[in-house]
């Protein structure tokens, strides 16, 4: 009989959010309220540095939107980043009508090259955006050494990063001007869809928080509970409407508990794909540095020159196999928008390019078995043999 289908990507939702969730359904509160407030508290306890000020907005794309509104980004300034990540990375950077330049990676960590950073500067340059791709934690002392010599700003997007850190410190409490993590379902926490900007910059703060609703100066709870009149308020911008539910703030709550119980098991099956997948025409993942955490968010390898099979090969035969894989990611410079608007091409990226073309994401989750990954191991050991 052949085995259920093992996917690429589960949540673990156990009864504790599902009782928090159904607390927050029962309250008569649902929308941004007092789950919220004790989400970004706990968010900023949970980075242990209080000050720190956490807001929780319902994406890592808004989260990354507001940081750069905040900080001014406009026409004719220019935004730094790597090709390889998501395209929500830059595409804030287009909603503001600054330009985006895309630079490459290091191939041994697959994140942005400070040295391709510091090449791409010009004049217009404003702002870095590092990814902690994978969860794997940026060069952030370089970046943040090269943006104190250029007087840029840094907001890093660490959708891929809880928990992480870089010199023993987390991602979310380094020298940046903004960090924002990701609570998508797939994420290493999740909120359904959700995110979370933080920053030590009280100005930057004030202005996201604005900014998340309406450009309103005072919120719908704030106003509820006020002890003056609730009807009043003042808009002071055109904002968006990036706040995040009650009911979502209620499963980032739990789910934030378990953020290190999350993070020691996808370690522990990294560990165990390692073991398994060793001696195979694979490039396995870069490791963290010594003492370093590495969220292990995703699980990359990539075939190795020479290796029998293509890679898109290699994926229907997992998929023949009953296994979901996934790339991550198509690098910005090969979508036509990205392509066209700037002209970009695969020589102008070779070492995302190169690595593209070879990289595979393994299912990598909580609710992961060892056996599952010995089956996946099986999988990958039978599908190289061509
Ligand atoms: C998931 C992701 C995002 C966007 O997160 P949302 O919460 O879905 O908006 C941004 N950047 C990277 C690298 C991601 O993986």
């Amino acid at each position: 009989m052949s085995q259920p289908f093992l996917p690429f990507a589960l949540p673990e939702i156990g009864d504790e959010e599902i009782a928090e969730v159904v607390d927050t359904l029962k309250s008569g509160w649902v929308t941004t309220g007092p789950k919220a407030k004790r989400f970004e508290q706990a968010f900023t306890e949970f980075l242990g540095d209080p000050s720190l000020e956490s807001i929780a907005v319902n994406s890592a794309t808004a989260g990354l939107h507001l940081a750069l509104e905040a900080l001014g980004i406009g026409p004719g300034d220019e935004v730094i980043t790597t090709t390889h990540t998501f395209t929500a990375t830059a595409e804030v950077v287009r909603y503001l009508g600054a330009d985006v330049k895309l630079v490459d990676i290091d191939p041994a960590t697959l994140n942005i090259d400070p040295q391709a950073v510091e090449a791409a500067i010009t004049p217009r340059t404003r702002c870095i955006m590092p990814v902690h791709y994978a969860g794997l934690a940026a060069d952030m002392p370089a970046l943040l050494a090269i943006a104190r010599k250029h007087g840029l700003k840094v907001v890093e997007d660490a959708a891929h990063a809880l928990p992480t850190t870089v010199g023993g410190r987390l991602v979310g409490t380094l020298q940046s001007d903004a960090t924002v993590f990701s609570f998508y379902a797939n994420k290493t926490i999740t909120t359904g869809e959700g995110g979370m900007l933080v920053t030590r910059d009280p100005e930057l703060a004030k202005r996201a928080k604005v900014m998340r609703l309406h450009g309103m100066n005072r919120d719908a709870f704030d106003r509820f509970t006020a002890k003056v009149p609730s009807w009043y308020y003042e808009i002071v911008a055109p904002g968006f409407k990036y706040n995040l539910t009650d009911i979502a703030a209620a499963l980032g709550l739990q789910q934030l508990k378990r953020a290190h119980a999350f993070q020691r098991k996808r370690a522990e099956l990294a560990a165990r794909y390692d073991e398994a997948l060793s001696g195979l025409p694979l490039v396995l993942p870069p490791q963290p540095a010594e003492g370093d955490v590495h969220s292990w968010h995703l699980y990359v390898v990539r075939l190795a020159d020479g290796a029998a099979v293509s890679r898109d090969v290699f994926i229907e035969k997992l998929f023949a196999a009953g296994i979901g894989c996934s790339v991550h990611y198509i690098p910005l410079h090969q979508h036509p928008y990205w392509r066209d608007r700037y002209g970009l091409s695969p020589e102008q990226f070779p070492r995302s390019q190169h690595a593209y073309e070879r990289m595979v994401s393994l299912p990598l989750y909580t609710r992961m078995t060892g056996a599952d990954v010995e089956r996946v191991a099986a999988a990958a050991r039978e599908a190289l043999r061509g």
